[in-house]
């Protein structure tokens, strides 16, 4: 059973959880929601809920548009954003920091401006099979463009990159390697360093898919040197609809536009455009805006709780599930163990019975909100010969309670699957 919960990390769930209103919440059948599914979403704080609210209340109007007071405050709120995000990875300057709808729309701006314009036939990009669709779908839809061809490193049975396969794939032949920091289903934490000094060394350029790493652990974009950077506010605790792209200076200022529309340009004739400056050149029409606020609120909250916190803390609860789901016997992690990974713990029964889903949905019986499936990452299961996960996510309001609710949850699943059976 857990001690209390994680002091030596120097993080204090309870007084997290009291500022996130809906971790109070009863459930259906009056059971508390113990909720671990935030590999798909996380869940606001008051204070990012307040900062919503008081936007809409107080300073709202469109950004970059009006002469008028009210909108200039609005862009003030929404560039103090940029700047947060500037602040979090790292980034050498905030016109490098541009505001998308979330990671999918990240990769796809990259796909199709840098991709269109230096991707050809016979060009390589190099993905990996741990990718999620987001990663997968924008670079094959490239390759159908263009002639280009995909390939991808294959996954070791212990759920990490086989880094031999790596460098046989990777040539002078590579444009581009697309690869996740941290696996949505195995929790694998990525060599990021060592695949973007290859890359270079090689001519290629690197794109990471941060979607499930920046929220949870420290990202420097100057120490990874990485080419462009992708992930959602609303996998850290900001609101849904706004995701962010952080591209290398040169790259962002040679690339096309990808939308066109209003704020996009510098000046519109009826034969022509010219295009703004950085990072307007990307955020076309009316952007995210009080999305994009809220995320900022929730940076703000980050760092009142410190990210190196919150990574100690998820650290810990990893450890915890994989030592409590352990003692199950009949249950199978996929991936490898908690020191090489994030807050993910995908898993099985022996036999794959009882299924992902029937799991999940006796677990929400217990107010468990767990995710089964593919997790929008079908290649990977297909390799794993298993057609769906379950998959327990954690975050910085989880506890150790929450974990052994989850186990003693799950024995009482497989009693119940054996007497159906
Ligand atoms: N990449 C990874 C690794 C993800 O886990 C997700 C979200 N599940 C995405 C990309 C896509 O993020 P979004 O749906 O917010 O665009």
């Amino acid at each position: 059973m857990s001690e209390a919960p994680c002091r030596h990390t120097g993080l204090e769930p309870p007084t997290i959880r009291g500022d996130f209103p809906i971790l109070s919440k009863v459930l259906h059948g009056g059971v508390p929601l113990a909720y671990l599914d935030n590999a798909a979403t996380t869940q606001r704080p008051r204070q990012v809920i307040q900062a919503i609210v008081e936007t809409y209340e107080q300073h709202y109007a469109n950004v970059h548009r009006g002469i008028h007071w009210l909108s200039d405050q609005t862009t003030d709120l929404y560039e103090q954003s940029r700047e947060k995000v500037r602040a979090l990875l790292n980034a050498p300057a905030p016109e490098q920091i541009i505001f998308t709808h979330g990671a999918t729309a990240s990769i796809n701006l990259v796909a199709r401006s840098w991709g269109d314009a230096n991707v050809g036939r016979g060009d390589e990009i190099l993905l990996t099979e741990m990718e999620h669709h987001s990663n997968l779908v924008p670079w094959r839809q490239l390759a159908e463009r263009t002639g280009a061809i995909v390939r991808h490193v294959p996954v070791t049975d212990r759920g990490v990159l086989e880094m031999e396969a790596f460098d046989r794939l990777l040539s002078d032949r590579t444009r581009l390697v697309a690869v996740t920091a941290v696996s949505n289903v195995l929790g694998t934490i990525n060599p990021i360093g060592e695949i973007i000094a290859k890359a270079h060394r090689a001519g290629a350029c690197v794109l990471v898919d941060g979607a499930q790493s920046v929220p949870h652990l420290k990202t420097d974009v100057q120490a990874w040197n990485v080419d462009f950077l992708a992930f959602s506010g609303h996998k850290m605790m900001g609101p849904s609809g706004v995701g962010v792209l952080y591209g290398r200076r040169e790259l962002l200022e040679s690339m096309p536009p990808f939308l066109g529309g209003g704020s996009m340009i510098r000046r519109v004739t009826l034969d022509g455009f010219e295009p703004a400056d950085l990072p307007a050149k990307f955020e076309a029409g009316t952007p995210p805006i009080v999305s994009a606020i809220g995320l900022g609120a929730a940076l703000d909250y980050l760092d009142g709780v410190g990210l190196d916190a919150v990574t100690r803390h998820e650290q810990d609860l990893t450890r915890y599930a994989h030592e409590v789901l352990g003692e199950l016997g009949d249950l199978r992690i996929l991936g490898p163990p908690p020191e090489e990974k994030s807050a993910i713990v995908s898993f099985v029964f022996d036999g794959n019975r009882p299924h992902a889903h029937d799991i999940a949905q006796l677990l929400d019986r217990q107010g468990v909100a767990i995710r089964a499936g593919h997790h929008c990452a079908m290649p990977l299961h297909k390799r794993f010969r298993v057609n769906a996960t379950a998959r327990a996510s954690f975050y910085l309001y989880n506890t150790r309670e929450e974990i052994d609710l989850l186990a003693r949850s799950l024995q009482q699943v497989r009693q119940v699957f054996r007497r159906r059976t």
